[in-house]
Protein backbone atom coordinates (compact mmCIF):
# COMPACT_ATOMS: atom_id res chain seq x y z
CA UNK A 1 0.00 0.00 0.00
CA UNK A 2 1.11 3.41 -0.79
CA UNK A 3 1.17 5.62 2.04
CA UNK A 4 -0.09 9.06 1.65
CA UNK A 5 2.16 12.14 1.73
CA UNK A 6 1.49 14.84 4.69
CA UNK A 7 3.34 18.54 4.06
CA UNK A 8 3.34 20.71 6.97
CA UNK A 9 4.27 24.55 6.62
CA UNK A 10 4.19 28.02 8.88
CA UNK A 11 5.99 31.40 9.01
CA UNK A 12 9.11 31.62 11.15
CA UNK A 13 7.96 32.33 14.83
CA UNK A 14 4.63 30.65 14.55
CA UNK A 15 6.13 27.46 16.45
CA UNK A 16 5.87 25.28 13.66
CA UNK A 17 8.80 23.54 15.10
CA UNK A 18 7.01 22.50 18.40
CA UNK A 19 3.94 21.25 17.06
CA UNK A 20 5.91 18.78 14.41
CA UNK A 21 8.29 17.41 17.56
CA UNK A 22 4.93 17.00 19.60
CA UNK A 23 3.26 15.05 16.97
CA UNK A 24 6.20 13.18 16.10
CA UNK A 25 6.55 12.06 19.64
CA UNK A 26 3.13 11.00 20.16
CA UNK A 27 3.25 9.27 16.70
CA UNK A 28 6.65 7.40 16.08
CA UNK A 29 5.29 5.75 13.25
CA UNK A 30 5.50 9.06 10.96
CA UNK A 31 9.10 10.61 10.43
CA UNK A 32 10.15 13.38 8.93
CA UNK A 33 11.73 13.98 5.67
CA UNK A 34 15.56 14.79 5.32
CA UNK A 35 15.49 17.76 2.87
CA UNK A 36 18.98 19.31 1.11
CA UNK A 37 19.97 22.69 1.62
CA UNK A 38 23.09 24.81 0.87
CA UNK A 39 22.87 26.79 3.98
CA UNK A 40 25.25 26.25 6.85
CA UNK A 41 25.09 24.08 9.48
CA UNK A 42 23.54 25.35 13.03
CA UNK A 43 25.32 24.00 16.37
CA UNK A 44 23.37 20.61 17.17
CA UNK A 45 22.77 19.87 13.92
CA UNK A 46 24.43 17.18 11.57
CA UNK A 47 24.54 15.84 8.42
CA UNK A 48 21.71 13.40 6.98
CA UNK A 49 19.68 14.21 10.17
CA UNK A 50 18.74 17.15 10.11
CA UNK A 51 19.42 18.07 6.56
CA UNK A 52 21.69 16.95 3.46
CA UNK A 53 24.31 19.70 3.43
CA UNK A 54 25.47 20.29 -0.05
CA UNK A 55 27.21 23.03 -1.62
CA UNK A 56 25.31 25.52 -3.96
CA UNK A 57 27.02 23.75 -7.30
CA UNK A 58 26.59 20.27 -5.78
CA UNK A 59 22.60 21.50 -5.21
CA UNK A 60 22.38 23.07 -8.70
CA UNK A 61 23.45 19.47 -10.29
CA UNK A 62 20.93 17.83 -8.55
CA UNK A 63 18.43 19.96 -10.03
CA UNK A 64 19.66 19.65 -13.50
CA UNK A 65 19.64 16.01 -13.13
CA UNK A 66 15.96 16.58 -12.43
CA UNK A 67 16.34 14.43 -8.61
CA UNK A 68 14.30 17.76 -6.50
CA UNK A 69 10.67 16.62 -5.98
CA UNK A 70 10.52 20.35 -5.43
CA UNK A 71 12.72 23.19 -4.35
CA UNK A 72 12.91 26.55 -3.30
CA UNK A 73 15.20 29.43 -2.46
CA UNK A 74 14.34 30.51 0.96
CA UNK A 75 16.66 33.37 3.29
CA UNK A 76 19.24 33.31 0.43
CA UNK A 77 19.79 29.58 0.45
CA UNK A 78 18.53 26.68 -1.33
CA UNK A 79 16.25 24.18 -0.03
CA UNK A 80 15.21 20.95 -2.08
CA UNK A 81 13.73 17.28 -1.50
CA UNK A 82 14.65 14.52 -3.16
CA UNK A 83 12.31 12.39 -5.19
CA UNK A 84 13.67 9.23 -4.41
CA UNK A 85 13.66 9.84 -0.74
CA UNK A 86 10.13 10.37 -0.75
CA UNK A 87 9.31 7.32 -3.20
CA UNK A 88 11.61 5.02 -1.38
CA UNK A 89 9.94 5.84 2.29
CA UNK A 90 6.10 5.98 0.68
CA UNK A 91 6.79 2.47 -1.00
CA UNK A 92 8.26 1.22 2.07
CA UNK A 93 5.24 1.83 3.47
CA UNK A 94 6.66 4.80 5.76
CA UNK A 95 4.36 7.61 7.08
CA UNK A 96 5.93 10.96 5.99
CA UNK A 97 6.17 14.11 6.77
CA UNK A 98 7.51 17.05 4.59
CA UNK A 99 8.02 20.72 6.24
CA UNK A 100 8.42 22.91 3.34
CA UNK A 101 7.89 26.52 2.94
CA UNK A 102 5.00 27.57 1.16
CA UNK A 103 6.17 27.33 -2.38
CA UNK A 104 7.84 24.10 -2.17
CA UNK A 105 4.76 22.99 -1.20
CA UNK A 106 2.46 24.24 -3.38
CA UNK A 107 5.02 22.64 -5.87
CA UNK A 108 4.92 18.84 -4.24
CA UNK A 109 0.63 19.65 -4.76
CA UNK A 110 0.90 20.04 -8.57
CA UNK A 111 3.07 17.17 -8.66
CA UNK A 112 0.94 14.96 -6.12
CA UNK A 113 -2.32 16.34 -6.32
CA UNK A 114 -3.00 13.52 -3.40
CA UNK A 115 -0.65 15.12 -0.70
CA UNK A 116 -2.26 16.87 2.01
CA UNK A 117 -1.14 20.44 2.65
CA UNK A 118 -1.59 21.74 6.40
CA UNK A 119 -0.65 25.80 7.06
CA UNK A 120 0.02 26.22 11.19
CA UNK A 121 -0.93 29.85 11.32
CA UNK A 122 -0.10 32.73 14.00
CA UNK A 123 -3.38 33.84 16.05
CA UNK A 124 -3.11 36.83 13.97
CA UNK A 125 -0.08 38.72 12.68
CA UNK A 126 -0.05 41.25 15.34
CA UNK A 127 0.74 38.25 18.02
CA UNK A 128 3.25 36.85 15.44
CA UNK A 129 4.74 40.24 14.80
CA UNK A 130 5.47 40.59 19.20
CA UNK A 131 6.71 37.18 19.05
CA UNK A 132 9.31 37.77 15.87
CA UNK A 133 9.81 41.28 18.06
CA UNK A 134 10.31 39.30 21.55
CA UNK A 135 13.08 36.88 20.56
CA UNK A 136 15.35 40.49 20.16
CA UNK A 137 18.06 38.33 18.16
CA UNK A 138 17.27 40.54 14.80
CA UNK A 139 17.57 44.70 13.63
CA UNK A 140 14.65 46.12 12.49
CA UNK A 141 15.66 45.65 8.50
CA UNK A 142 15.54 41.40 9.46
CA UNK A 143 12.55 41.66 11.43
CA UNK A 144 10.76 43.99 8.75
CA UNK A 145 11.75 41.11 5.81
CA UNK A 146 10.41 37.90 7.81
CA UNK A 147 7.21 40.14 8.34
CA UNK A 148 6.69 40.56 4.63
CA UNK A 149 7.39 36.84 4.12
CA UNK A 150 5.12 36.04 6.67
CA UNK A 151 2.41 37.82 4.53
CA UNK A 152 3.64 36.00 1.23
CA UNK A 153 2.69 32.88 3.51
CA UNK A 154 0.04 33.35 4.85
CA UNK A 155 -1.39 34.45 1.17
CA UNK A 156 -0.24 30.98 -0.29
CA UNK A 157 -1.72 29.40 2.74
CA UNK A 158 -4.92 30.09 1.10
CA UNK A 159 -4.37 27.28 -1.39
CA UNK A 160 -3.56 24.88 1.45
CA UNK A 161 -5.97 21.74 2.51
CA UNK A 162 -5.98 23.00 6.13
CA UNK A 163 -5.06 25.72 8.51
CA UNK A 164 -4.43 24.92 11.88
CA UNK A 165 -4.34 28.30 13.93
CA UNK A 166 -1.29 27.78 16.90
CA UNK A 167 -3.27 29.35 19.70
CA UNK A 168 -2.32 26.96 22.68
CA UNK A 169 0.39 23.94 21.74
CA UNK A 170 -1.53 21.14 22.99
CA UNK A 171 -4.10 22.01 21.20
CA UNK A 172 -2.77 22.30 17.85
CA UNK A 173 -0.90 18.94 17.73
CA UNK A 174 -4.27 16.91 19.24
CA UNK A 175 -5.73 19.09 15.54
CA UNK A 176 -2.79 18.08 13.35
CA UNK A 177 -3.14 14.60 14.83
CA UNK A 178 -7.30 14.44 13.94
CA UNK A 179 -6.20 15.62 10.26
CA UNK A 180 -3.85 13.41 9.80
CA UNK A 181 -5.59 10.51 11.02
CA UNK A 182 -8.89 11.14 9.13
CA UNK A 183 -6.91 11.83 6.32
CA UNK A 184 -4.53 8.99 6.37
CA UNK A 185 -8.32 6.23 6.48
CA UNK A 186 -8.93 7.64 2.99
CA UNK A 187 -5.84 6.38 1.67
P1 LIG B 1 15.62 26.42 8.31
O1 LIG B 1 16.79 27.02 7.60
O2 LIG B 1 15.15 27.26 9.46
O3 LIG B 1 15.89 24.99 8.73
O4 LIG B 1 14.41 26.34 7.29
C1 LIG B 1 13.97 27.48 6.61
C2 LIG B 1 12.71 27.18 5.81
O5 LIG B 1 12.99 26.20 4.80
C3 LIG B 1 11.56 26.60 6.64
O6 LIG B 1 10.38 27.31 6.30
C4 LIG B 1 11.45 25.16 6.18
O7 LIG B 1 10.12 24.71 6.24
C5 LIG B 1 11.92 25.28 4.74
N1 LIG B 1 12.42 24.01 4.17
C6 LIG B 1 13.14 23.04 4.77
N2 LIG B 1 13.40 22.04 3.91
C7 LIG B 1 12.81 22.38 2.74
C8 LIG B 1 12.71 21.75 1.45
O8 LIG B 1 13.19 20.65 1.21
N3 LIG B 1 12.05 22.43 0.49
C9 LIG B 1 11.48 23.64 0.70
N4 LIG B 1 10.81 24.19 -0.30
N5 LIG B 1 11.53 24.26 1.89
C10 LIG B 1 12.20 23.64 2.89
Amino acid sequence: MKKKLFVLSGSSGVGKGTVISGFLKRNPNFSLSISCTTRKMRPGEADGINYFYLTREEFEQSVKNGEFLEWAEFAQNLYGTKRAFVEKCLDNNKDLILELETIGALKVKEQMPEAVLIFIAPPSFEELEQRLRGRHTEDEATIQKRLSEVRAEIERSKNYDYIIVNDEVETAISTLEKIIKDEAKNV
